[in-house]
């Protein structure tokens, strides 16, 4: 028994699917616009709050001290004055409560120190322990002098600098004789530690505050920006899809650029789903217009084979039915071929510089045969000597389905107006004009798109493919030259070309 060969299931990936596989590989190494939001946002308020802050927390730090300094200088000055030049009996027993009620008045601290750093006033109150190790080291400024003796050496007579948390005041003094003692003044610097703590506080407030607010304005910017971005997102998904029917535009406002991107993305919408349209129009005219020539052959060439093979006359004349619509063949497949060359650009152009004035009169005269045998009139205004860089052959072929489009749909009048008129210094125009019915504003964009008919049927005394003007479009887009078409309903249509002037 043979193995049994099971068919492999083709597997045909759906629209989605890619499309979120495609996703997937951006979406882990990609930062959100949320996140750079927010972070950018809380570093700027961040490092706003923290400028602001620690410079306001200097300033006054420095005007704070520079104040200290000032006032303990003052009130050392004060307090030397006082001690020097008190009145005689507050020497003595008192000195100790004259220099505390200095203290309180001038909110300073005040001692007299002898030459070891031992205070010598004020004395602790009767009822301390002098042995008391604690007090023993209040009564300690040996670390204090030391300080105080390099200072007064740099500064001179009186010396005031910053010790630890307080300013200090110190100069020599001698009272009433005694040998010289020192004035110890210190102002301290708490104050402006307090309120150094406060601001300390208020600048991390000021920081949480920064923080959930940047949190919350990123939140609130960020979702107002991203949110359009993801509808239009989903929605493009859905055009992927195949649904032409998606409108980018929400129902919230956008802001300018995210409106101008769904205003594109609804261009872009418009423009495939003609795409679209006009590739299934295509294929269906195509192969209908594939279709009738060849039953004809067809059924042409069966009448040869079984009725018409013998009767010279008649197998003659359907045989030249055969030969017509084999040619009707040739010219639709010369036709699409000629686009996709023109369009793809496998063609290039050989251009030089052409006498158009001249050309248009002998296109003129291709249709001459329509005068004569149908009646139709041309009016002709061509300026003479009007040169153009262009193919020839192509721009030819591009004004000649021009006025044969002219001549299909001009009106009961049967006449055509072809002008070629210098327009400028360094342009010319030339334009083909009818007065039939002519076209719907709303069918003006569609005319020249492949494979366009109207919807109405149309005698037409020059054969068309259909694909006249998508050809004019092809070879007018690739020389880069402006043209289009003006038309009012019931009054006729004008179409245009603009030549540049080749010197
Ligand atoms: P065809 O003329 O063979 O149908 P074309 O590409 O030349 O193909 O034209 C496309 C369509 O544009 C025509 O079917 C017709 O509806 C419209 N059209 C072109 N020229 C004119 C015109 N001069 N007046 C009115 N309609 C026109």
């Amino acid at each position: 028994m043979g193995k049994k060969n099971k068919p492999e299931k083709l597997k045909i990936p759906s629209v989605k699917t890619s499309i979120e596989d495609r996703l997937r590989k951006y979406r882990n190494n990609r930062v959100s616009i949320f996140f750079l939001f927010w972070f950018v946002f809380s570093v700027f308020a961040l490092s706003i709050v923290l400028i602001f802050g620690l410079s306001q927390y200097f300033i006054t730090e420095k005007a704070y001290k520079s104040e200290a300094s000032h006032l303990v200088r003052q009130s050392g000055d004060i307090v030397k004055e006082k001690v020097e030049n008190g009145p005689p009996e507050v020497y003595g027993k008192n000195f100790s409560f004259y220099l505390i009620t200095l203290e309180e008045n001038y909110d300073v601290n005040i001692c007299i120190l002898d030459d070891n750093g031992k205070v010598k006033y004020p004395l602790p109150p009767a009822d301390v322990d002098i042995n008391d190790p604690e007090i023993q080291k209040t009564l300690d400024f040996s670390k204090e002098i030391v300080k105080l003796k390099k200072e007064l050496k740099k500064q001179g007579e009186v010396a005031t600098y910053e010790g630890n948390g307080e300013y200090v005041y110190g100069t020599t003094l001698t009272i009433y004789g005694t040998e010289p003692v020192y004035l110890y003044v210190e102002k301290s610097l708490e104050l402006a530690e307090t309120a150094m703590n406060k601001m300390g506080v208020q600048l991390t407030l000021m920081s949480i505050f920064a923080a959930v607010l940047s949190f919350a304005v990123s939140s609130a910017v960020s979702g107002w920006l991203v949110r359009p971005i993801t509808e239009m997102t989903e929605k493009a998904k859905l055009l992927a899809q195949g649904d032409f029917n998606v409108d980018f535009h929400g129902d919230g406002k956008y802001a300018e650029e995210t409106t101008e991107l769904a205003e594109t993305l609804n261009y872009a919408r418009d423009e495939i789903s003609k795409a679209d349209r006009m590739q299934k129009e295509l294929i269906a005219n195509v192969s209908h217009d594939f279709k009738t020539p060849l039953t004809m052959i067809k059924a042409y060439a069966s009448m040869i084979i079984e009725i018409s093979g013998d009767v010279p006359e008649k197998r003659n004349k359907h045989a030249q039915v055969i030969v017509d619509e084999a040619d009707r063949l040739t010219s639709l497949v010369n036709d699409v071929l000629d686009i996709s060359k023109m369009t793809s650009g496998i063609e290039t152009l050989k251009a030089e510089k052409v006498d158009l004035s001249k050309s248009v009169k002998e296109i003129l005269e291709r249709f001459a045969y329509l005068k004569e045998m149908k009646g139709y009139k041309f009016e002709a205004d061509i300026d003479d000597g009007l040169f153009a860089v262009v193919d020839e052959l192509k721009i030819g072929q591009a004004l000649y389905n021009l006025i044969g489009n002219a001549v299909n749909y001009t009106g009961e009048d049967k006449t055509v107006y072809v002008s070629l008129k210098k327009e400028s210094e360094t342009t010319f125009r030339f334009t083909v004009r009818d007065t039939g019915k002519g076209i719907k504003p709303e069918e003006l964009g569609e005319i020249w798109d492949r494979y366009y008919r109207s919807k109405e049927s149309h005698k037409r005394p020059v054969q068309g493919t259909g694909l006249g003007l998508s050809i004019v479009k092809a070879v007018l887009q690739r020389h880069q030259l402006p043209f289009g078409a003006d038309s009012e309903v019931g009054k006729g249509s004008v179409f245009y070309v603009v030549f540049p002037i080749a010197k």
